[in-house]
């Protein structure tokens, strides 16, 4: 046990402190938890989401973990990366029949790692989630345990709720980036009443809320309690920049900007809208005051796909 899960080992994600004269003008106090910093090259929120999912299917004797994603998909790569390292085989079912093993780095990565890749139409893809299909993958792959698009489930939850457990209490409000909703789910569960969870999606029209309770939902969380913790979520779906991987010069300079002023690397489709969005929040002055965290959830792979491109 000790020694598969050091692969999920969080040390590295340390909490930064931000200091300008931006910030002490709002009088606000901001960290950053440094996920992005536990892998150089995997999202550091899908390390929070495959850990739980890995012990489930160690503990249920599979040998093989098999999961879904598009073309570039940082959770693919993750759960390739994840299986490469404990042994276990892994098959990644990917959206889009015309692509190919070598279609891009992501999946020459992901092959390069061991792992299966079959692509399937955007029509099959679309069963994702339904047991009927997972019947028929367990029949032709035997002793395999499956974890949804994104590790959207109760173990990825679980995962992400230790991102909270590792920043201080007092704080009042926490910034994170929202694909799948887990993370942000996960720091929710545990937060205390007089707390903000303020999301921002990375997908044009997404309906977080929505989003949010049907995971919660099919996580096993009481309709109740989903009420209640939805009263402390702000959705700020305004930094979506176009949709997802969409971006702008504004943007990009941001990323820059921020960069040069604070030394911490964001990436273009997650956590450089997120940012984005927290410090237009701030500028309009309703955060005054406030002791703010902003959980960054990596990216790094999005934002190497940026500099090659
Ligand atoms: C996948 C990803 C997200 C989205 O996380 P969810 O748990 O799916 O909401 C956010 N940021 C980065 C950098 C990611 O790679």
């Amino acid at each position: 046990m000790a020694e598969r899960q050091h692969i999920f080992d969080t040390n590295k994600s340390t909490l930064d402190t931000l200091d300008s004269e931006f910030l002490r003008s709002h009088n606000v106090q901001l960290a950053v938890k440094r996920d992005d910093l536990i892998h150089e090259q995997v999202s550091g929120n899908k390390w929070r989401k495959l850990k739980y999912n890995v012990e489930a299917c160690l503990s249920s004797r599979c040998n093989r973990i098999l999961t879904f994603g598009g073309a570039y998909s940082n959770h693919l790569l993750a759960t390739a990366s994840a299986a490469n390292q404990l042994n276990l085989k892994s098959i990644g079912i990917v959206r889009g029949d015309e692509l190919s093993v070598d279609s891009n780095q992501t999946l020459r990565d992901c092959n390069a790692l061991g792992m299966e890749l079959v692509f399937v139409t955007r029509d099959q893809y679309k069963e994702r989630y339904e047991s009927q299909y997972h019947e028929v993958l367990k029949l032709e792959y035997p002793s395999t345990f499956i974890v949804p698009e994104g590790g959207a489930n109760y173990h990825g939850i679980v995962g992400c709720t230790e991102i909270f457990h590792e920043i201080p209490d007092d704080i009042d409000d926490i910034f994170v980036a929202q694909g799948t909703t887990t993370t942000s789910c996960g720091l929710l569960l545990p937060m205390k009443r007089h707390q903000c969870l303020h999301v921002i999606p990375a997908l044009k029209g997404f309906d977080s809320l929505h989003e949010m309770k049907w995971l919660l939902n099919y996580s096993g969380i009481e309709t109740e309690f989903i009420m209640e913790l939805m009263a402390q979520v702000e959705v700020l779906d305004e930094y979506h920049f176009g949709g997802y991987g969409k971006y702008d010069n504004t943007l990009l300079s941001f990323m820059v900007k921020f960069e040069d002023e604070y030394g911490i690397p964001l990436d273009q489709v997650y956590t450089a809208k997120c940012m984005y969005g927290l410090f237009d929040q701030i500028q309009t002055g309703k955060l005054d005051g406030k002791k703010i965290v902003f959980v960054h959830t990596g990216g790094i792979q999005g934002k190497r796909s940026l500099l090659m491109q």
